[in-house]
């Protein structure tokens, strides 16, 4: 029987593999007194049947490319962590067309509660930069956004605000509802808290 859950399961960018080859949930819930840790029970399964997409591609002129998503970036030794978007506006969009925009998750809602604080540029030397809007100059967006370049945009993961060293996680779907998992821990565990509680 075909498992209507299997479309929700196609997009994952990052973390375990935690589907069958049809496309079921194999995750299972850990042990009572670990729950809270949202950590799969099961092994991580072998061979995944594809390697995720480059987070960074490099033309052949050393030009930088940061793909459109959703960034979750996490200080190694804190384990404090903020998520931001890069988003191509569409040719015809009403709102600057055809550029990219960079913004900053402001809230509960990880589908929704996005400030776009600057725009994304390519540098003479190759290299991606942000341009902050007029508004948000000088805001705590510009140190945001400062860090963003420095660790995902030019692939340093060290932020220049403090000089600690980031990791940087594409946003995941959670096995169960599919719902955009942003946190570091779901996003390696591969379910959402909400699901991990249920068994
Ligand atoms: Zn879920």
């Amino acid at each position: 029987m075909p498992n209507p859950r299997r479309s929700l399961f196609t997009t994952r960018q990052t973390g375990p593999d935690t589907r069958d080859k049809w496309g079921n949930c194999t995750w299972t819930p850990p042990a009572k007194e670990t729950a809270i840790q949202y950590s799969p029970a099961t092994p991580a399964p072998t061979a995944p049947k594809a390697a995720p997409a480059p987070l960074i591609a490099r033309l052949a002129d050393g030009t930088i490319l940061t793909q459109d998503g959703t960034y979750t970036v996490t200080n190694d030794a804190t384990g404090k962590h903020a998520t931001y978007t890069v988003k191509t506006q569409k040719p015809d969009a009403r709102f600057m067309p055809g550029s990219r925009i960079f913004s900053v998750l402001n809230g509960p809602d990880n589908w929704n509660n996005y400030i776009g604080v600057a725009f994304l540029t390519v540098k003479a030397d190759g290299t991606e930069a942000l341009v902050m809007w007029k508004r948000h100059q000088g805001t705590k967006w510009q140190a945001h956004a400062k860090a963003f370049e420095a660790i995902v945009l030019n692939g340093r993961f060290v932020n220049p605000n403090n000089g600690d060293r980031y990791s940087v996680l594409m946003a995941g779907k959670c096995c169960m509802c599919g719902r955009k998992l942003t946190t570091p821990q779901s996003v390696r565990s591969g379910i959402g808290p909400v699901c991990a509680m249920k068994d």
